[in-house]
């Protein structure tokens, strides 16, 4: 699932690509893609332009020119490509925006993803229960540990709940215990403020360095994106199981914690 690199990824190259764009075709394959009747829903976008793109946690909002906002999220198996032509035939995607210059957005992989039509207040709405941005200049060593100790149950659970801070799931959720040196399935209480200060530097860390790099997925947007997927090689642990750890040389070994698979080095990540 693409979280914060690969969305903000995303939305670095749409910028570049979108901005001032007019809409003049809309195609939808998957109904339940999006959240009005196909007629309805092309009627509206036609003719519009896209202003910016914006992220929030681990969804895009496309600002339209009319105030709505179309609001993206990709969740598992959700992934994008712009240009010309597609990489795939038209059919295969669920969604696709043409724009007047003969470029398009092609929306593939949405199961459990969508691309729905909002207005401002909806998407605010939408997304109040999302927690701060991991780099907001109001998330502190010191704010980060009072949303960290104010919960229960174990580190990698919380690390990937989006209301304690948006866009972190499975893959950088164990990176970013790997960096700390902390075990993914530490209960959460037992972490000071010393581990908590940690894992806040390693949450930026990690998520800056996957950023520059193009995150983990390996689907470029553009036939000559030489950006996306390349944080994939250097991924410490996750998918990463049998290999040697890049500290210690032991094997990576691959759990389950509350029903999500946990990649991490079971000779240096400590409880604590
Ligand atoms: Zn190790």
């Amino acid at each position: 699932m693409p979280e914060w690199p690969e969305m903000e990824t995303y939305r670095k190259l749409l910028n570049e690509r979108l901005c001032g764009q007019i809409i003049t075709r809309v195609a939808v394959n998957r109904a339940k893609s999006v959240n009005e009747p196909e007629d309805t829903f092309r009627a509206a976008l036609t003719g519009r332009r896209i202003l910016f793109v914006e992220r929030k946690g681990k969804q895009l909002i496309l600002h339209l020119d009319d105030g709505n906002r179309l609001l993206l999220h990709l969740m598992l198996g959700g992934w994008l490509a712009y240009g010309a032509e597609g990489p795939k035939e038209d059919g295969e995607f669920q969604v696709i925006l043409g724009f007047a210059g003969g470029e398009n957005l092609y929306f593939g992989g949405l199961r459990l993803g969508y691309l729905h039509r909002l207005s401002a207040k909806q998407v605010l709405e939408q997304l109040k229960e999302l927690g701060p941005d991991p780099f907001d200049p109001r998330l502190t060593p010191e704010t980060f540990y009072g949303r960290l100790s104010a919960r229960r149950g174990k580190l990698k659970p919380a690390l990937t709940d989006q209301k304690l801070v948006s866009g972190i799931g499975n893959c950088y959720s164990d990176e970013i215990c790997f960096e700390s040196g902390i075990h993914p399935e530490t209960p959460v209480p037992s972490l000071d403020r010393e581990a908590s200060d940690r894992l806040f530097a390693s949450m930026r860390r990690v998520l800056e360095e996957a950023a520059e790099y193009g995150g983990y997925m390996d689907r470029p947007l553009t036939p000559d994106d030489k950006l996306t997927g390349g944080f994939d090689p250097r991924c410490r642990v996750y998918d990463r199981e049998g290999e040697p750890c890049v500290r210690c040389g032991t094997k990576v070994v691959k759990g389950e914690i509350s029903g999500r698979k946990a990649f991490y080095c079971p000779h240096c990540q400590r409880s604590g």
